[in-house]
């Protein structure tokens, strides 16, 4: 089935407001196994309007239309919508009661205009909007599907997710299960090239997406029914998993990478401490995010200046004198002396130039240098990250994730063999 994107709004035109609707309903066709060729954006005119519908109705089975469904004039989508399908406007009782009731629950008044929210198109369905007074409208004609959405982006995508996508699911006659693979440690083009032979598979779909420092792999089936669908769903994963091992960090679309290496530490009742001066403190941030990081983190250094590292971490006058702060003889004194001073099993520790100022042609802006420290065993990663100073701070601390937990994983796979 082929879909197209159309949304509604002068102020997208103008550069406004961004047009997430529009990110959001691709990313959600693409996980639904359906096609989108064409995306526009149309501004608050009719004409203009009907033009856009009339083109999408000649290439595409199913039209999303995001936006102009308020009360106000320029409000035009259903009216558009409905002239163009030849179709007249009726009230629907349940959006009118709705409203009513929405108006009523917060204490106040009902403008006249607001009534206009309650006419559909003559055989449409509404969808009840939980969020907002506008419903949202279905339409099938002429073997055509169009489905009509408010634009503020709290009430479409609730709607959208609860509404449209099992009204979708039916009319496909399918159910779908989805898993996602998560890695860290390799970047997005090489994670491609080694899956080349599998992105073309259409059930299951393979899809990769990048994230800084991660990338993550959608293998997305459809099947008469949702066990069916993890049957297709299992082998492919399996796939990926032989082909990237210890790289995938998770399998679960809600787990992150900072929650893995929580749960593995505290599996392993080990304890780990962040010792950190380019990325003050993202790196403890991003650990305590998750529920239970306690258990795990006890205390955390945020060392920007060389005193402080000295203090804390017990680096060396004579290291810092010769290597400099940014070097990887710092970045290993760090990492011990962050493991020595909290006693806990392992350290992450991270030194490195965000910019924009502070570079030298030995010493460029992303040069970074990473330390960890697990069990005793320290080791020292020389990196070279691109972009702005928070790109830069977010690359280290990625890094610096994805470092610790291959020092863990490779302390556990040691443990367990001696
Ligand atoms: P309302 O009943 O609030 O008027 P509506 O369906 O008529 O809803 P619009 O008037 O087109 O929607 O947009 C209302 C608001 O929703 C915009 O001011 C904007 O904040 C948000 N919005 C609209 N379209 C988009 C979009 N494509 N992406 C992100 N936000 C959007």
């Amino acid at each position: 089935m082929t879909v197209e994107i159309i949304c509604v709004g002068t102020e997208l035109l103008l550069g406004n407001i961004v047009n997430t609707n529009a990110a959001f309903l691709a990313e959600r066709c693409a996980y639904l196994g359906l096609t989108c060729y064409y995306q526009s954006v149309v501004g608050d005119n009719g004409a203009r309007l009907s033009d856009t519908i009339k083109t999408a109705l000649s290439r595409a089975d199913l039209i999303l239309l995001s936006g102009g469904l308020g009360p106000t004039e320029d409000d035009l989508t259903k009216e558009t919508v409905a002239s163009v399908m030849g179709l007249s406007l009726v009230e629907d009782p349940a959006s009118k009661e709705h409203i009513l009731q929405f108006f009523k629950t917060r204490n106040r008044e009902i403008a006249d205009n607001n009534w206009k929210q309650a006419m559909i198109p003559a055989g449409s369905r509404a969808l009840l909007n939980a969020n907002g007074t506008a419903p949202g409208i279905i339409i099938e004609k002429d073997g055509k599907t169009l489905i009509l959405l408010p634009g503020p982006p709290g009430e479409l995508r609730p709607m959208f997710l609860e509404q449209v996508e099992p009204y979708l699911l039916e009319k496909r006659q399918a159910a779908i299960y989805s898993q996602m693979v998560k890695m860290c440690g390799i970047g997005e083009s090489d994670a491609e090239t080694q899956i080349l032979d599998l992105t073309s598979s259409e059930n299951p779909t393979v899809a990769t997406y990048a994230k800084t420092g991660e990338v993550h792999i959608r293998v997305t089936a459809f099947a008469e029914n949702e066990d069916a669908a993890a049957k297709l769903v299992k082998p492919m994963v399996n796939k990926l998993k032989s082909r990237f091992g210890s790289k995938i960090y998770t399998t679960d679309p809600d787990v992150t990478l900072e929650q893995s290496i929580v749960e593995l530490l505290a599996g392993n009742h080990m304890s780990v401490t962040c010792a950190e001066s380019c990325t003050g403190g993202m790196i403890a941030a991003r650990l305590v995010n998750v529920p239970g990081a306690s258990a795990v983190l006890n205390e955390a250094f945020v060392t920007y200046s060389n005193k402080a590292k000295r203090t804390y971490l017990d680096v060396k006058k004579s290291t810092l004198k010769k290597y400099g702060a940014v070097s990887e003889q710092t970045a290993m004194e760090m990492a011990r002396g962050g493991c020595i001073s909290t006693k806990a099993d392992a350290c992450i520790a991270v030194t490195g130039i965000a910019g924009p100022d502070g570079g030298t042609d030995e010493k460029p802006v992303g040069l970074v240098y990473i330390g960890c420290s697990v069990a005793g065993k320290t080791s020292v990663r020389e990196c070279r990250f691109t972009g702005n100073r928070q790109k830069i701070r977010e690359s280290a601390c990625a890094e610096a994730l994805n470092m610790l937990r291959t020092g863990i994983l490779e302390y556990l796979s040691q443990t367990k063999f001696t």
